[in-house]
């Protein structure tokens, strides 16, 4: 009998693992978690490949779930998008991140170093979004320059004539803005005229098997043409080998995030991986 109650309970537990049990524990977790300390942040150097300078840093969120152990963000920025809590949520990365910066900055670990901060699309849609950044920018002491906003077409293009003004607002305050994840949505070429971006980031999808697949290479090399035009500049995402860094070297393209020079790092893995590259 004890066996057979065991049983049920291991099946009861699958059952909460099903979708909607599972949205619910990560809903209700997340409107602790700010309260319960369970957010952090790591960070995932920019390099430029020609002088292996790092040109900034973007910052990552990172839950530790009491109930939960670790969620990945891709399953909980949307959860938390839907219900409203991303608007705090990314205020406190935004805080945290330009803390960071300001104080890495300070101590010499990284003196020309932007960070990048990623803003979901109910941030772009908060009419006080603006006064946000500038309130942080003010308590922080963070240069405007030292700022990037990275966010997606899709959170862009939704209320798009009051977040074109909120864009220009940041930028005039000298804010730099990227689009991320460049490559995979529908209406790319009109976006990047649309908003005042000043970074390209090119999406791991396009990267990834750009040394063998002249499709994707052609694509690339299409949106670094594009940016040139525009005097934008390109950042690919996603790059794991030499092979990648080589073939986007040739192709023009500078600016590289991923696996290949760093992964997203804690503070003090951070700190520790700028010093080995400076020795
Ligand atoms: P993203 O903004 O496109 O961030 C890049 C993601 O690619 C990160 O995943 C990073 O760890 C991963 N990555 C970086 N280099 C490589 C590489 O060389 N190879 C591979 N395979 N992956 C690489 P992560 O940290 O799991 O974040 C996933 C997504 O969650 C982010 O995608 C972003 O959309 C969202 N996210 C993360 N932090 C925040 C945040 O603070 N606010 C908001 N709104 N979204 C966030
Ligand atoms: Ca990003
Ligand atoms: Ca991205
Ligand atoms: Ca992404």
């Amino acid at each position: 009998a004890k066996r057979m109650g065991r049983n049920q309970y291991h099946l009861f537990n699958e059952t909460l693992k099903n979708a909607a049990e599972q949205y619910l524990l990560m809903q209700q977790g997340l409107e602790t978690a700010l309260l319960r300390d369970e957010f952090s942040l790591v960070y995932q150097p920019q390099v430029d490949s020609r002088s292996g300078a790092v040109i900034g840093a973007e910052a990552l969120l990172r839950w530790n779930s009491a109930e939960l152990g670790f969620v990945s963000p891709q399953d909980f920025i949307p959860i938390a998008e839907q219900s409203g809590m991303i608007r705090q949520i990314g205020e406190w990365v935004m805080l945290e991140a330009a803390r960071q910066a300001v104080k890495w900055v300070k101590d010499g670990c990284c003196d020309k170093m932007q960070i990048s901060v990623n803003v979901s699309a109910s941030q772009l849609s908060d009419p006080a979004f603006s006064h946000k950044v500038a309130t942080v920018l003010q308590t922080t002491g963070l240069l405007p320059r030292q700022l990037c906003l990275e966010f997606t077409e899709s959170a862009a293009i939704r209320e798009e004539e009051h977040v074109i003004a909120m864009c220009d607002e940041l930028v005039s305050m000298g804010v730099t803005l990227a689009v991320d994840d460049f490559g995979t949505g529908y209406s790319s070429m009109r976006t990047v005229t649309a908003f005042p971006f000043q970074f390209i980031k090119i999406d791991r999808s396009l990267i990834f098997d750009i040394d063998r697949n002249p499709r994707n290479e052609a694509v690339v090399r299409s949106v670094l043409e594009l940016a040139d035009r525009l005097h934008m500049n390109v950042l690919a995402e996603g790059v794991e080998t030499l092979e990648h860094v080589d073939m986007l070297q040739q192709l023009g393209c500078y600016y590289i995030q991923g696996y290949y020079y760093g992964r997203p790092m804690a503070v003090e893995a951070f700190e520790q991986w700028m010093l080995n590259r400076k020795i």
